[in-house]
């Protein structure tokens, strides 16, 4: 007949497998992934929308610049119909070249930020079309990392009730060193395989066995030699 401490630790081992399971699940690990790829995509939107609207407000200065060339100009050359003196001329002229360079070079400002913002639309819009899968692959994750953890959270509830009626029939002492025991080794209570400690894997004496089961006879357990595991037949 087996041993109650070894019913007791098979009901342990199951329970410290199950938490186990429920700290590794690959369901939490695709919720992390799944998240973090909605954050990346959030932050990937933000920034692509900022720039978009950067480049709509160098667009709008380029262009309030240019006006007021193009209305500055437009006053030079009125001037120019009127001046006589050479000099005064050659002063104007210049300023004009100086002013029609400025506006050139608004000019290739303006193309260059309203093709960088096409191509920053273009790639607001694809980061947009992406929301709802996205957003979908998250829900699923949580929703089956949820109802993982809740299988075995049942799982748990019933060993642990289980455990309760186990350590019931077990006395007293012995139920204190197995604990204490527990503390130490995942395996507090070990059966002899053989001449084996399945708890150490170590080979016990041919007088050490006989021990081990003259105690197992009586409904005893003994210490392993080896490691101190409690040890049954
Ligand atoms: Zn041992």
């Amino acid at each position: 007949m087996t041993h109650p401490i070894l019913e007791l630790q098979a009901a342990d081992t199951m329970a410290d497998q199950l938490r186990h399971r429920r700290e590794n699940l690959p369901e939490r690990e695709q919720l992390r992934a799944t998240k973090n790829a909605l954050v990346r995509w959030n932050e990937a939107r933000m920034v692509t929308r900022k720039r978009v609207e950067e480049l709509g407000a160098t667009i709008e200065q380029a262009e309030r610049d240019s006006r007021g060339i193009d209305q500055h100009l437009e006053r030079l050359n009125e001037q120019m119909r009127t001046i006589i003196a050479p000099r005064e001329a050659e002063a104007l002229q210049h300023e004009i070249a100086t002013l029609k360079q400025r506006r050139s070079e608004l000019d290739d400002l303006e193309l260059a930020a309203l093709e960088e913002q096409s191509r920053a639309d273009d790639e607001l819009a694809g980061l947009l079309e992406q929301e709802g899968e996205l957003t979908e692959a998250y829900m699923a994750a949580d929703k089956e990392a949820t109802s993982a953890e809740a299988d075995i959270d049942g799982e748990l509830t019933r060993i642990s009730a289980r455990l309760e009626a186990l350590r019931a029939g077990v006395d007293k002492k012995v139920l204190r060193r197995y604990d204490r025991l527990r503390e130490q080794h995942l395996i507090a209570a070990a059966t002899l395989s053989g001449s084996r400690c399945d708890g150490c894997h170590l080979d016990l004496s041919a007088a050490e066995v006989d021990t081990v089961k003259d105690h197992a006879a009586k409904g005893g357990l003994s210490d392993c030699p080896q490691c101190g595991r409690l040890l049954a037949v």
